[in-house]
């Protein structure tokens, strides 16, 4: 069977899904297969649970006469082809995202501030892969006006694969860091992949934002034919204490006034900047675009603010690499408001080879600032001891849950960050 006829299914479906658990009466279901299940087996309870229509991939359990059942050579593949077939339908502008930290943030922000101007559809949370993408497609309906893709990767050539599921006609890179160093082959690779929504929008004649303020990122100005710069000259940020609570502040040229946003880590200001950018670009009125930036309260874990009796808790467990830790570290290093200062670390995962020498770095950036206490915890920090010989090493986080319990601290400002794996936030109970 061919996508345009599953098409005509999708049309008439109230939506599409991959998990049995979420499945809403009339929806088009997907088998997808993973390296621990194979959804074939629950094509047929999916049917029961309401499913319109099942897209199979292995014959064994396809039912012969039962038109419900739609089998093709691959549903993972057959899934991207009817999201692609889909955005062929629709003539608005889709903005395609990526970068090694700062994706959800930029996309929620650009959401709120395209938001005050067009009816926007964007990803939700952080469907950002090979099947978040699709989904994130099929999605947008008709009456939307623009979309956001926000687009992750793991390994090279991912980006590009997702260019070619959701053809961007304009996009921006949040920043060329150090994520998944492992899977991409090294900073290099990084660079290379990230750069695919670059070169898929040149070959497309699509529009290209670059932050200027980024080194690597401004080198690759004069590829493109006239690119969106910014941000501009008078633009700044910094933090700045409402009460305890240390949230970022900016000010833009032609909003007067310093504005208030709830987010933490003067690295932020390249999120901010995304949105309001891409915001002027379509047309929302400067003022607007402030206002949606201002609004925008961040989700849980990502850098969220806990009071915990006299002290302060910025957690930012949801995830971790040497770029997202460098920036969180630096923030924190210069802010105050509290008697005392600690920081607490965990691993970072996938790194490979760079693991011992990303972790000896960080040791180095926390012993650049004056830190009262510094906590490291995980197999793979212990090489931070190197550069820096008076934090304290708890093996695991279990055994820092108890020196915590036993310290009672009062009157202190802390930072906890650590790989989505290390789970810190089972942290905070104890402090
Ligand atoms: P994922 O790869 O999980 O999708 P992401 O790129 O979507 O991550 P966010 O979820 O927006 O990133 O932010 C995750 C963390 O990265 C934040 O809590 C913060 O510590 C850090 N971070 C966010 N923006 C930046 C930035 N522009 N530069 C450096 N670090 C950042
Ligand atoms: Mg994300």
């Amino acid at each position: 069977m061919n996508v345009s006829i599953l098409y005509q299914l999708f049309l008439k479906s109230t939506g599409v899904s991959t998990d049995t658990r979420k499945i809403e009466k009339g929806n088009l279901f997907f088998a997808l297969k993973g390296p621990n299940f194979n959804a074939n087996e629950f094509a047929a309870k999916a049917l029961e649970m309401g499913a319109s229509t099942v897209v199979i991939d292995d014959p064994a359990y396809f039912i012969e006469d039962d038109e419900r059942y739609f089998i093709a050579e691959d549903a993972l593949e057959m899934l991207q082809k009817l999201a692609n077939h889909h955005r062929h339908q629709l003539s608005i502008p889709i903005i395609g995202l990526t970068g090694s930290n700062g994706k959800t943030t930029s996309k929620e922000l650009l959401h709120a501030v395209l938001k005050k101007k067009f009816k926007t559809a964007a990803t939700k949370g952080n469907l950002n892969n090979h099947i978040g993408v699709p989904l994130t497609l099929l999605e947008i309906k008709p009456e939307h006006e623009i979309a956001i893709v926000e687009m992750g990767a793991n390994k090279q050539g991912d980006i590009q694969e997702l260019c070619e599921i959701a053809e961007p006609t304009h996009g921006f890179i949040t920043n060329i860091g150090k994520a998944h160093l492992e899977g991409m082959g090294g900073p290099e690779g990084v660079l290379k992949t990230k750069t695919e929504l670059y070169q898929h929008l040149r070959a497309n004649k699509g529009k290209v934002f670059i932050n200027s303020k980024d080194p690597i990122l401004s080198n690759m100005i004069k590829r493109f034919e006239n690119p969106v710069l910014y941000p501009a000259k008078g633009d700044f940020c910094e933090v700045e204490f409402h009460g305890a609570n240390p949230f970022v502040k900016f000010s833009v040229e032609g909003v007067p006034g310093e504005h208030l946003t709830s987010l933490i880590g003067t690295y932020n200001f390249g999120n901010i900047a995304n949105a309001l950018t891409v915001g002027k670009f379509f047309g929302v009125p400067l003022k607007d675009a402030v206002e949606g930036v201002v609004g925008y309260k961040p989700e849980n874990m990502r850098s969220q603010l806990i009071e915990k009796r006299s002290n302060l808790i910025i957690l930012d467990a949801y995830n971790a690499n040497p770029s997202s830790m460098e920036g969180a570290i630096r923030t924190f290093g210069k802010m105050s408001g509290k008697k005392h200062k600690m920081i607490i670390l965990g691993d970072m995962f996938e790194m490979g080879d760079y693991a011992e020498e990303e972790h000896r770095k960080l040791g180095e950036i926390v012993s650049e600032y004056e830190i009262d206490k510094v906590c490291f915890t995980g197999k793979l920090i212990v090489s931070a001891l190197e550069k820096a010989p008076k934090a304290l090493y708890f093996p695991d986080p279990f055994s820092l849950r108890n020196w915590l319990e036993d310290s009672k601290l009062e009157d202190y400002l802390i930072l906890i960050k650590g790989s989505r794996g290390m789970k810190l936030e089972g942290l905070v109970d104890f402090i």
